[in-house]
């Protein structure tokens, strides 16, 4: 069952995704070389609950932290570690969700860390690029995989691929709702979108191939060829005016 969500609803989501991208805004700023990712995460963990929220993922599934941190070929899921720095001319993806007041919010970004080389820079212009694609795509009357494929066909005229393990979801009263928002599709097949849908849309393109494996800590999920993965996300609505960002400020 895909939630419609009511106009009251998707204002609580708002305020669950406008705190995300604020507590995105306020890590962004801490990256820098020899910041660990301990330290990232302990910043966005005391601003959410400060906020009166609670860190999604802490505890879901049985993930340890806040934030999720993915540094170079880590493509989602990295782990925050205190023995973990930052170094010039990384990429890290930070992942966050909060749960306020029953509802939940998810957005992710990927930042440079200091000056990072010119394919780095245009792995995160491409993948962002493609995430904005695949959000104006998704009107009411379109079909899903139509919104998937947009992503495909961006980051492979790039020279990219996509990751197929890890997907996009509906997001409400849980944080993981149906239905599954794949980065790769055919166009005109999948479910028709309809207002009130709240789904996260979320591209993880690599560098390379788009095969993927996952570290013995069970979680951190990096390329099988080591080359650069990002990562970038945002939690919409789907409304009759057209698609709303709610992890914006
Ligand atoms: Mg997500």
């Amino acid at each position: 069952m895909i939630a419609l969500r009511s106009q009251r609803e998707i204002a609580k989501l708002r305020a669950a995704n406008l705190m995300v991208a604020q507590v995105l805004q306020l890590v962004k700023k801490s990256v820098a070389p020899g910041v660990t990712t301990a330290a990232l995460d302990k910043i966005a963990e005391d601003e959410i609950l400060k906020q009166g929220a609670r860190p999604a993922f802490k505890g879901y599934a049985g993930f340890p932290a806040t934030l999720c941190t993915s540094i170079n070929h880590e493509i989602v899921h990295g782990i925050p570690s205190k023995k973990r720095k930052l170094k010039e001319g990384d990429i890290i993806s930070i992942d966050v969700g909060v749960c306020l007041d029953g509802y939940y919010g998810d957005a992710a970004l990927t930042v440079p860390v200091g000056i990072v080389g010119k394919a780095s820079q245009h792995l995160l212009k491409v993948t962002e690029e493609s995430l904005h694609i695949a959000i104006a795509n998704a009107v009411v009357g379109e079909k899903l995989y139509t919104v998937s494929h947009s992503v495909q066909k961006h980051a492979e005229a790039n020279g990219f691929s996509v990751v197929r393990d890890f997907v996009g979801h509906g997001i409400g009263t849980e944080l993981h709702e149906p239905p599954q928002i794949p980065n790769y599709g055919k166009p005109g097949t999948g479910l028709t979108l309809k207002a009130g849908m709240v789904i996260a849309i979320e591209p993880m393109v690599n560098m390379g191939s788009y095969g993927v494996r996952v570290l013995d800590d069970g979680w951190t999920a990096v390329t099988i060829d080591h080359k650069r993965s990002a990562h970038f996300e945002h939690t919409i609505a789907i409304t009759d005016d057209g698609p709303k960002i709610l992890s914006q400020i």
